[in-house]
């Protein structure tokens, strides 16, 4: 093969299609049995994307864009998976991929890649691609007793095709993240009783979801390469402006105004209202204090609404989370329990239920809504070993170490789609994910004009590209969050902030200056011993 792919979601995909379109033999690796990668796995009741649909989906392609169009504002799980589904089709990617395949080895010897997979495949390569995904790998706490549980418990992210039935049931959700967050007004519907175990309250904006109509697509798609060039050379890969710098200088019906527009219109052009959020502490005091009085108006009882109210991070130091079919209400439903498991934290799973230091909570069934092992945990869950043996996992023990998040210093012909130290989870994913495709290709392309067999960063520009990372994480207030990005939520997880949080249009520029002046960082070259003249 010129070519391994790891994955078949949105980054895998597109992949193979750029490299197959190169005239490169391509094969792809995806250990779910169907495309779709988050898509598929992530059945949950309430799953739905907080990206607004028509720039959550691919832009490179004319047909695709004429031949669908999405049917509301943000698409739920079953939609998002039937477009990739159709991508796939449309552009016959299914003979690609080898599916219910895990790559479980990759080592570059004797100048290839020799990738292992779990049926006991063995295949070599020039290029080894990962398309893992920076949210595919669950994570689930190691409870005591966990395996004393009568009941059933499943993963969010591993949710039965089948789905769950919980009419009826007496059912806990630990976790109030993004997911918790969908699932939870869902599950209130359904089971005869519901416990929610809250560690860390969150800052929900509405959604705001709603149908497109004919009229709205119409529009969408009249102005369709504007919407996906503003997203392109945006802050987040979405084509929202800025209400104002900063709040200094407005008056307090100002402020008030601005906030309670964006709020009105929802998701994430709310983070939209004041540049300077994510980096001053006063301007983001004023927008969490926004949020925490929103909180405090849609819950009944003052006491619950006090244990949901966040004090402890400000707002967008973790991943704003949205709420489509009213969260904060939920806990105005007597069938409805909110365990603070801050104050009194899980001890253990029993037989009939789980217990904290407080109380027992019998359950029928428990949902892990604990998220992912992000960033590194689907790359690192590989044993990846580049140049001389060195090993991946040891390598990054003290945190992952990327040249624009896209190779790795050590690892030739290794590219990562979205990897640490890119904009990635900072990011709508597919305006990313599209620029990392489209670099790599172009790359890999460059080389076989140019004659060029092998692609790696230099540690010197690995090195500069992670501190200027680090160092612009420091100006921000991420910091000052236990936050996935930071990998605080793994216990042993190295704390270091793994998303380039410079914005997609300053990322892409860089991406593009490396390329112009030669591929700058990189050693390029026509042999690896001894390495060949270097186009930096
Ligand atoms: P994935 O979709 O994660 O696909 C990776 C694939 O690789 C998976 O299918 C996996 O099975 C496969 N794989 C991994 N390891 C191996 C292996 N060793 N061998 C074989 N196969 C392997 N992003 C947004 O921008 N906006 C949103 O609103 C948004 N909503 C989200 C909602 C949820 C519930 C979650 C979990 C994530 C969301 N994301 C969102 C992030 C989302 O992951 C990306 O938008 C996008 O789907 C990533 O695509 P991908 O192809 O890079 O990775
Ligand atoms: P998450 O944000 O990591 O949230 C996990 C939740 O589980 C947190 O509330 C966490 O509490 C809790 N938790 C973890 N370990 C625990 C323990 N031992 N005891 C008690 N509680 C524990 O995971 P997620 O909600 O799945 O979301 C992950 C990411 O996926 C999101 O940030 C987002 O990027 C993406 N996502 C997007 C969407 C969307 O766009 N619609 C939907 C879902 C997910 P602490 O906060 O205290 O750690």
């Amino acid at each position: 093969m010129d070519a391994v792919v790891v994955g078949a979601g949105f980054s895998g995909l597109y992949m193979s299609h750029r490299l197959r379109e190169l005239g490169l033999s391509v094969r792809v690796y995806e250990k779910a049995p169907d495309v779709g990668g988050t898509w598929y796995w992530n059945r949950y009741p309430g799953a739905r994307c907080d990206s607004e649909s028509h720039i959550y989906c691919y832009s490179f392609s004319e047909e695709i864009r004429r031949e669908w169009q999405w049917t509301e504002r943000y698409p739920e799980q079953p939609e998002i998976l039937d477009y990739l589904r159709f991508v796939a089709d449309r552009l016959d990617l299914r003979r690609l991929i080898e599916f219910e395949t895990e790559v479980e080895s990759a080592e570059f010897d004797d100048g290839n890649w020799t990738v292992t997979t779990d049926d006991g495949e063995t295949v070599d390569s020039q290029f080894f691609i990962s398309a893992v995904g920076c949210l595919s790998e669950p994570y689930v706490p190691e409870f005591e007793n966990r395996d004393a549980f009568d009941g059933e418990w499943y993963h969010t992210a591993r949710w039965p095709r089948e789905g769950v039935d919980l009419d009826g049931k007496r059912v806990g959700v630990i976790g109030t993240g993004s997911t918790g967050i969908q699932l939870v007004p869902e599950v209130a519907e359904r089971a005869a009783h519901l416990t929610v175990f809250q560690r860390t309250p969150n800052y929900a904006v509405p959604a705001r979801n709603r149908p497109l109509s004919d009229d709205e697509w119409a529009e969408i798609t009249d102005n369709y390469d504007e919407i996906w060039e503003d997203a392109r050379f945006s802050w987040l890969g979405m084509p929202f402006e800025m209400k104002h710098a900063t709040t200094a200088g407005l008056s307090d019906e100002e402020i008030e105004a601005a906030l309670e527009e964006r709020w009105q219109e929802g998701g994430f052009r709310f983070l939209h209202t004041f540049e300077d959020t994510l980096f001053n502490p006063e301007t983001n005091e004023i927008v969490s204090e926004f949020l925490r009085e929103k909180i405090r108006e849609r819950v009944e009882d003052p006491e619950t609404a006090e244990k949901l109210v966040p004090t402890d991070h400000p707002y967008g130091s973790k991943r704003p989370p949205m709420d489509y079919n009213g969260y904060y209400e939920t806990f105005n439903r007597e069938d409805v329990t909110l365990a603070d498991v801050d104050e009194n934290p899980i001890t253990e799973f029993a037989p009939e239920g789980i217990r904290t230091t407080a109380s027992l909570y019998e359950l029928d069934t428990v949902i892990f809504a604990t998220g992912f092992d992000a960033m590194t945990g689907a790359l690192m869950a590989m044993d990846i070993r580049g140049r001389d043996g060195s090993v991946l996992s040891e390598e990054w023990a003290d945190g992952p170490r990327t040249y624009l998040g896209l190779g790795v210093d050590g690892f030739p012909n290794l590219f990562t789609i979205t990897g640490p130290q890119s904009p990635a989870v900072l990011s709508n994913m597919p305006v990313s994910i599209e620029q990392h495709v489209d670099w790599i290709a172009d790359c890999i392309e460059y080389m076989r004009a140019e004659g060029y067999e092998y692609i790696e960063p230099r540690p010197e520009a690995a090195e500069r590209w992670v501190s200027q990372t680090n160092a612009l994480a420091d100006q921000m207030l991420f910091s000052e969050a236990e936050s996935w990005y930071r990998g605080a939520n793994v216990p042993g997880k190295p704390r270091v902030f793994t998303p380039f949080p410079g914005g997609v249009e300053t990322y892409r520029r860089e991406c593009e200056r490396v390329v112009e002046n030669g591929y700058e960082g990189f050693e390029l070259s026509e042999s690896l011993d001894p390495p060949a003249q270097s186009a930096d």
